[in-house]
C-alpha cells in the first residue's frame, strides 16, 4: 500500500472507531481501493458495534413462488412467464400448503412468498390465502407474505393506495413483507432493465406505507447486472437516509434488515457473468461500513452456498439456509440441503451459528 492509501485507511478506521458516519462517497472510494484486508477489518469493526465478535444468527427458509405468470418483464428474470405462455402456472391453495410442509420438514421457520405480478390477482385474493394458511399451519412460523414490488402491483391492480392496501393486510393477519424485488434502487438501473416495475421513489413510498400501518419489512440488495458503482452507492446512499427518517423519534418502525445477493445470468434476457465471490464479498463489506443505521446485515446462501460464510468476515451477522426458491434456480442457483456442512463452514472461520427465531415485526 502507498503510504497515502494506508493514511487514508487510518483515517478512516479512526473515525469508524470513534463511532462516525462514513459518507458515501468514501464508501466508493473505499470500494475502488482498499485491500481485502482492510475492508474486513473496517466492516469488522462497525459489525461489532451491533454483535459478539464470534456470533452468526441463522434460521431455515423456504421461498414459495405461488405463480410464474408476471407482466413486468425484467430483463434479468429467468423465472417469469407472460401471461399466456404454455408454461404458465399459478398453484391452488392445497399445492403451497404442500410447499408450506415440505419447508417444515427440512426444519424451516420462515416462509417468504414471491410470485410475479400476475394481472389478474387482486388484495382479497391474497388476503384470503394467507388468512387460510395461517389457520392450516401452527404459529410458530413466520411469513413474508409478499415483496414489497408485489405490494406495490396488488395495490395498483386493486385500485387502492399504498396506505389502504398496508392496512387491509395489517387488519387481515400479515406481519411482514420483504424488501425483495428491490434489485439496484437506481432510476437509470431500472429504466435499462424493467422500466415497467416501478420508480424508486414510489418505492420507498410503499416502504414507508407498509411501516406506517406496523407491519415488518427489510431492505435488500442484488448485484452483479450491469450497473455502476454510482447505481450501488445511489441505492445504498437512499436506503440509509430511509432508514435514518424511520429511526426519527415519532416515526413508528424501520427496516429490520439488509441482504444483499447476487445475480445469476442464466436462462435470462439480460444474460452476461456472474461476479466473483471476492467482489460480493468486498461490496458487503460496504454496505456494513455504509449502513450503520442497519443493525442486521445478512449474507447470500443462496445465490453464494457455502461462499457466503466468509460473508461473515466482511461484516455479516446472519443468514438463511434456504430449501428451494424457483426464481434463483431458474437462473442458476443451486441449493444444498446439507444445512450442518454450512454450518460447520461457519464454525472453521471461527464463528458460532446461533439458530435464532424470526425477528419480531417491531425491532428495538
Ligand atoms: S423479477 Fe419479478 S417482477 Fe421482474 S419479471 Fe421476474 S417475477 Fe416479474
Amino acid at each position: 500500500m502507498t503510504d497515502h492509501l494506508t493514511d487514508r485507511i487510518a483515517q478512516i478506521r479512526s473515525a469508524l472507531t470513534a463511532g462516525e458516519r462514513i459518507s458515501t462517497d468514501t464508501c466508493g472510494w473505499l470500494f475502488q481501493h482498499a485491500p481485502d484486508e482492510a475492508l474486513r477489518d473496517l466492516a469488522t469493526l462497525v459489525r461489532s458495534r451491533f454483535h459478539p465478535p464470534d456470533q452468526a444468527t441463522y434460521l431455515v427458509m423456504g421461498i414459495v413462488n405461488y405463480t410464474n405468470v408476471c407482466v413486468a418483464r425484467c430483463d434479468y428474470c429467468a423465472f417469469y412467464r407472460f401471461p399466456g405462455a404454455p408454461d404458465t402456472y399459478l398453484l391452488t391453495e392445497d399445492q403451497v400448503a404442500d410447499r408450506i410442509a415440505g419447508i417444515l420438514s427440512l426444519g424451516g421457520s420462515m416462509v417468504s412468498f414471491n410470485g410475479g405480478f400476475h394481472p389478474e390477482l387482486r388484495i382479497l385474493d391474497y388476503t384470503h390465502l394467507f388468512q387460510s394458511l395461517r389457520a392450516r399451519f401452527p404459529q410458530s412460523i413466520a411469513y413474508y407474505e409478499m415483496t414489497v414490488a408485489e405490494f406495490m402491483f396488488i395495490c395498483k391492480r386493486t385500485g387502492i393506495s399504498y396506505a389502504d392496501g398496508a392496512r387491509q393486510f395489517r387488519d387481515s393477519g400479515t406481519e411482514w413483507i420483504s424488501g425483495g424485488g428491490a434489485e439496484v434502487l437506481s432510476d437509470s438501473f431500472r429504466l435499462r432493465h424493467s422500466p415497467g416495475k416501478y420508480k424508486v421513489e414510489d418505492f420507498y413510498a410503499a416502504q414507508a406505507a407498509v411501516l406506517d400501518a406496523g407491519l415488518g419489512s427489510t431492505a435488500t440488495m442484488v448485484i452483479g447486472f450491469d450497473e455502476t458503482l454510482d447505481e450501488r452507492l445511489q441505492h445504498l446512499d437512499r436506503l440509509r437516509r430511509f432508514q435514518d427518517e424511520r429511526r426519527q423519534p415519532g416515526v413508528d418502525g424501520h427496516l429490520a434488515s439488509f441482504l444483499c445477493w447476487t445475480y445469476k445470468p442464466w436462462n435470462t434476457d439480460l444474460g452476461g457473468a456472474e461476479v466473483s465471490t471476492r467482489e460480493y464479498l468486498r461490496w458487503l463489506a460496504i454496505c456494513r461500513i455504509h449502513l450503520d443505521n442497519f443493525e442486521h446485515i445478512r449474507t447470500s446462501v443462496l445465490t453464494r452456498n457455502d461462499d457466503a460464510m466468509l460473508g461473515l468476515r466482511y461484516g455479516a451477522d446472519d443468514f438463511d439456509l434456504p430449501t428451494e426458491d424457483e426464481v434463483t434456480q431458474k437462473a442458476g442457483a443451486t441449493i444444498s440441503h446439507e444445512f450442518e456442512q454450512i454450518l460447520d463452514s461457519a464454525r472453521s472461520l471461527g464463528f458460532r451459528p446461533v439458530h435464532r427465531a424470526p425477528l419480531p415485526v417491531r425491532a428495538p
